[in-house]
């Protein structure tokens, strides 16, 4: 017999962690912080939650954990896992975690990480795990399918089928029958209408970034499906994307993905080194990236040629200079509602229009219904949203409602 408890996110957005165990082998999905954390910044610790042989001052008893993708709230409580007990994920994920987490003050050299390729299979015990890679806006996204014995269990992570890789979360549709759906459900309390794809996007963002101002915008350089947009819009624009060393160093991590993803030294790219604390903590590293440095000056000489991604630097340092600036916002809409949003009390202080453009990272109300349809589960069980008690009216299937920490029978 196995037991199967969330331990986190039943009934929440983020801080994901669940197990599913049989006798002594016991298996983690994801070690998340709750999305509460960003802005409490209290440190990992205080996010704990009670559970047995997983935490640094614990005898380790967990046989493994699994991460789904490289968004805190997926990984996050990792500082506080016991270095005895291994994690796989993709090997995205783990550039990610050693390399880019560090410049925000999270040390996971001690985690014994162990990179799994898209469709590995692992045996673990009695289980046997397959990384099923989906669309997400992390790089390298994974869902799981796990087997026990004659049952299947199949944990989503996040995931969406509108991105550039859409294709991944449309394959997922072909896997067997699980018996237990363990689906995520982050944009159910959102609007119902259909999501933007990310190539429409692409083609809103090359209007948007033509206007004859120098367009100056903000998204998460993580977000490679985000960068490939602005860097493509660029292009067909005949303009260059300025990016700060920070941005380049993220972007080195996913050279081993496809020769096709953008890199600093291709044509169309310049750097600016803006002088601040991630700057800083590349140390000799950034010095790789000299031979595309970009003044302030030679950008204002020829605004029109120019696109810049937004660093807090560059954009003070332009705003001092002129006030032939366009803001775009191509990130989460919450940010610009956060009373201390830097970027739109610049677009208010300077009196600059702010045009915002993004599309979700989670899967529309349409995807998930063609999840459900497509794999045809026997029970859908809950995580990764507010919205637990709709499943079962929304999905038309059977549901099992879970509670933090509460295990069942599977
Ligand atoms: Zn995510």
């Amino acid at each position: 017999m196995s037991n199967l408890i969330i331990h986190r996110a039943a009934n929440e957005i983020g801080g994901n962690c669940l197990e599913i165990s049989s006798n002594k082998t016991r298996l983690l999905f994801d070690f998340g912080l709750p999305l509460t954390s960003i802005k409490e910044k209290n440190p990992p610790a205080f996010y704990r939650f009670a559970i047995e042989g997983v935490y640094k001052n614990q005898t380790p008893q967990v046989s493994a954990v699994f991460l789904t993708h490289a968004h805190p709230d997926h990984y996050g409580l990792l500082t506080e896992l016991n270095p005895e007990i291994p994690v796989y994920t993709s090997q995205a994920t783990i550039n990610l975690l050693i390399n880019i987490a560090p410049l925000f003050g999270n040390d996971f050299s001690h985690i014994n990480f162990i990179p799994l390729n898209s469709y590995q299979t692992i045996k673990i015990g009695p289980f046997t795990v397959k990384s099923l890679p989906v669309d997400h806006s992390a790089v390298q996204s994974f869902a799981y399918q796990i087997k026990i014995g004659k049952k299947r269990l199949l944990y989503t992570g996040d995931l969406r089928a509108h991105g550039k890789c859409a294709y991944l979360t449309k394959k997922l549709y072909k896997t067997p029958s699980p018996d237990y759906l363990i689906l995520e459900g982050t944009s159910l309390n959102r609007s119902s209408k259909r999501l933007e794809t990310e190539s429409d996007l692409q083609k809103r963002l090359v209007k948007a970034l033509s206007c004859r101002k120098l367009p100056i915008i903000y998204f998460s350089a993580q977000n490679l499906d985000r960068f490939v947009s602005v860097y493509k819009a660029a292009k067909s624009l005949n303009k260059t994307l300025v990016i700060d060393p920070y941005t380049c160093f993220v972007l080195e991590q996913f050279t081993y993905l496809s020769p096709s993803i953008p890199q600093w030294d291709w044509p169309n790219i310049r750097v600016y080194f803006a002088n601040n604390s991630l700057t800083k903590k590349l140390g000799k590293h950034k010095f790789l990236y000299k031979s595309k440095k970009i003044s302030p000056k030679e950008i204002l000489n020829n605004p029109n040629k120019f696109i810049i991604k937004d660093n807090f630097i560059i954009r003070r340092k332009l705003l001092c200079e002129t006030n032939k600036l366009c803001l775009i916002h191509s990130a989460w809409e919450g940010y610009l509602k956060e009373e201390d949003n830097a970027f739109k009390k610049d677009a208010e202080k300077f009196n600059l229009r702010l045009v915002t453009l993004h599309t979700s990272g989670h899967g529309d109300l349409y995807t998930l219904k063609k999840i459900v349809k497509n794999l045809a589960p026997r029970m859908i069980i809950p995580i990764h949203t507010i919205c637990a008690e709709k499943y079962q009216n929304i999905f038309n299937t059977n549901t099992l409602v879970l509670k933090d920490g509460k295990p069942i029978k599977i």
